[in-house]
């Protein structure tokens, strides 16, 4: 290698996918990269660009080489409502193909910032599959994130391949997933659409993410060896996929300020919120957050304030309405006088990260989105699991059958879509599981047990010599080295 060829700086574009629980995750990889001294440049709709600066203008004025390159997202050519640059803004499932439709747009101005810049490599969104042709035309090496962890993935992939829930007479009657670690169960009815209804939108999607997944280099995961050690190993050995851990890709967000300003801007100041659970006794208050960008119905909400108010815990509670629903009209009665200073509610942003390493934090109800279950375990706090939609079902059963961290909460029923109407969990279970996780019970001791040692070994993992740490110093000296094929 000659002295100009070592002196290279590795040159890393990012590509997210415009949904937050997509993009925090890939901004906060990016930042792991660019921390390790790689030029990073990540694309950026403008909308998601104001939201995200803040943080890169910092790690610039720390010395940091990462930039963030604009691309106008074409709403209103692909027959979108002006304005819309992210999967939140979108109002009905309807819009999503159209959302897809203006991604696949962006190939162009792609293809153009690729023969400008050469990149070394890209990692890109696997709903991004405009990344694979164009990187491919550049001989540029492209990795996947797809945002979950190696058990879903193990999971989809037994599913696909063997299909146990077939011949089962009952949508909830029980199955085992063959071929895995452990003897997984599920149902039906917690399977996705894909397996249950013919689209041709998501039958091409899913062609594309194959064919997307055969040509990439590999798979960066937001996950950590320890926590999964058995999947990692099925997921590279039996399914035969490249994959590098590098999570809990959080935990590049060491200061305050990177806590709070990680997504949306908060509806709340940070510091009431702290001062709030200085106030309450470690491990005493539930925190409540459903994900980024799902919505939940005035009927559940109901049961849910009921539940919480029964079990007598304090809560933290952040709520996000079904857009089209009188804000206001989801309490019971007289309960926000009722709640003064036991409960928190916070409408549609909270600094989550924050909220969850504060001491006082003892449970965590969640819709099990996997960027929350990590920022979870990290935090060493245990769980009660309420999937609604994507893989988080998959994500459930990790958290209650293999790592024992959690208590279902009885969802039974996989949503289509981020918004659900109907109140399909009571009160009375609600406020059953509030008290079975946040209790003095053996059971939930020992759950407090596990998951401490888990976040442990998380931070553990992040540091030089962990896990992650070092499966990123492999990929990046492996990238060193690579030479892109000759055309
Ligand atoms: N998040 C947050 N505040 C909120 C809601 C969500 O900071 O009020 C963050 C959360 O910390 C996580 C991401 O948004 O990093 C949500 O990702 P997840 O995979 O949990 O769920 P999704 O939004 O994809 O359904």
């Amino acid at each position: 290698m000659g002295i100009s060829e070592a002196n290279h700086q590795l040159h890393v574009f990012f590509f997210p996918f415009m949904a937050y629980g997509h993009m925090i995750p890939t901004i906060d990889i990016a930042r792991l990269f660019a921390a390790r001294y790689v030029k990073v440049t990540i694309i950026l709709t403008p909308l998601d660009a104001s939201i995200f600066s803040k943080t890169i203008d910092r790690d610039r004025s720390s010395g940091y080489n990462i930039h963030i390159q604009i691309f106008q997202f074409p709403a209103i050519e692909a027959g979108l409502p002006e304005g819309i640059e992210n999967v939140d803004a979108l109002t009905s499932p309807e819009m999503i193909p159209n959302f897809f439709k203006a991604i696949n747009m962006l190939q162009e101005p792609l293809e153009q910032l690729l023969q400008e810049h050469q990149p070394d490599f890209i990692v890109a969104d696997m709903f991004l599959h405009l990344v694979t042709e164009a990187a491919a035309k550049f001989g540029i090496p492209r990795f996947i994130f797809h945002g979950t962890n190696f058990f879903s993935e193990c999971v989809q992939k037994s599913l696909k391949c063997y299909k146990p829930y077939e011949g089962i007479t009952s949508d909830s009657e029980t199955f085992v997933v063959p071929g895995l670690p452990d003897k997984i169960e599920m149902t039906r009815l917690q399977l996705s659409d894909d397996f249950k209804v013919e689209s041709e939108f998501n039958t091409k999607l899913m062609d594309q993410m194959r064919d997307a997944e055969l040509k990439s280099y590999g798979f960066l995961v937001n996950s950590f060896y320890e926590l999964e050690p058995a999947y990692a190993e099925h997921y590279k050995n039996v399914m035969g996929r490249r994959a590098w851990h590098i999570g809990p890709v959080s935990l590049r967000n060491r200061e305050t300020m990177d806590k709070v300003q990680r997504g949306k801007k908060a509806s709340i100041d940070e510091q009431y919120v702290l001062n709030w659970l200085d106030t309450k006794e470690p491990k005493s208050v539930l925190y409540i957050c459903f994900g980024s960008g799902s919505r939940v119905g005035r009927a559940q909400l109901l049961e849910i304030a009921m539940g919480l108010e029964d079990s007598g815990f304090s809560f933290v509670w952040v709520v996000r309405t079904l857009k089209n629903e009188e804000e206001e009209r989801f309490l019971p009665e007289g309960f926000e006088e009722r709640m003064e200073g036991k409960g928190l509610i916070i409408r549609d942003w909270a600094p989550q990260v924050l909220i969850l390493d504060h001491p006082a934090v003892g449970g965590f109800m969640t819709h099990c989105g996997w960027n929350s279950i990590l920022e979870c375990v990290t935090a060493g706090v245990p769980m009660i699991t309420w999937p609604l939609f994507a893989e988080q079902f998959h994500n459930e059963n990790l958290v209650t059958q293999v790592l024992k961290i959690g208590i279902r909460v009885g969802a039974e029923q996989w949503n289509s879509w981020i918004e659900t109407k109907d109140a399909a969990v009571k009160k009375e279970k609600i406020g059953n599981v509030v008290t079975q996780l946040m209790g003095d019970r053996e059971e939930a001791e020992e759950m407090r047990t596990r998951v401490k040692e888990l976040s442990e070994m998380a931070r553990r993992a992040v540091e030089e010599g962990g896990s992650s740490y070092a499966d990123l110093t492999a990929l990046i000296e492996e990238l060193k080295t690579y030479r892109k094929p000759s055309t």
